[in-house]
């Protein structure tokens, strides 16, 4: 791998900003200076910038608060996305895995191993996503028992059972949390509006997937790696 990739892949600083920095001699590779940025490097490679060792890590793993208005997709040529608010140097191979609705919130996992999110996305292996759902209407626990039982939407899909727990209703607004293990487009608000037509989810928020919740201390818009214990509990 080049020098000014394994840099930047690692998050340093923007890939132009590292040429300039190797040119002026900033890195050392094996204890010898290298103003090369195609200079070759590999993991056993020990490299020195400013004086600081860089160790590579093949894989990086975020969790980020999704804000609402935003996509969760890579790149998008009009609308902002969910890597757009990722500081300039990350690297760039990252993705979110799966996707929240443009309106929706919350924990979103944004990694660069394809394994491990195809694990993670795919249905045969059943990992639970809590949302928190907030719908129009002053609902009843004996409202939600459809869903518990698994519920027909659209035409011809039905989903599984999902856990469902109604937090707080007034006659204008209630509160939902809702555990499904699948993943379809715009599941959770079609499952609402299969119990009525009123039922138009107006605020879906994950608070969890798998062993990972969301972390309470991010903002909206705000991510942070994912620690060893979480990203082991992700296997
Ligand atoms: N269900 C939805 O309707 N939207 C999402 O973004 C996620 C689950």
């Amino acid at each position: 791998m080049r020098l000014d990739k394994y840099l930047s892949d690692m998050g340093i600083a923007s890939r132009s900003d590292l040429k300039k920095d190797i040119r002026k001699g900033l890195v050392f590779v094996n204890g010898e200076m290298i103003r090369d940025a195609s200079f070759t490097v590999n993991s056993d490679s020990r490299i020195l910038y400013k004086g600081e060792e860089i160790t590579y890590e093949e894989y990086s793993y975020y969790m980020m608060n999704k804000p609402v208005g935003v996509l969760s997709s890579t790149e998008d040529r009009k609308q902002k996305t969910v890597l757009d608010l990722f500081s300039e140097c990350h690297r760039k191979d990252l993705f979110p895995v799966g996707r929240l609705d443009k309106d929706a919130e919350g924990l979103l996992l944004i990694m660069n191993d394809g394994k491990l999110a195809h694990t993670l996305l795919s249905p045969k292996n059943h990992i639970e996503k809590k949302y928190y759902v907030e719908i129009p209407a002053c609902l009843e626990d004996k409202d939600l028992e459809p869903l518990r039982k698994g519920i027909q939407y659209d035409t011809d899909l039905v989903a599984e059972p999902a856990q469902v727990q109604l937090l707080s209703a007034n006659p204008d607004k209630s509160a939902v949390e809702i555990i499904i293990t699948e993943g379809k487009f715009h599941q959770i608000k079609k499952m609402f509006l299969a119990l009525s037509e009123n039922y138009v989810v107006t605020k879906l928020k994950r608070i969890s997937m798998g062993n990972i919740s969301l972390d309470e201390n991010l903002s909206p818009g705000q991510y942070r790696k994912l620690s060893p214990e979480e990203i082991e509990g992700l296997k």
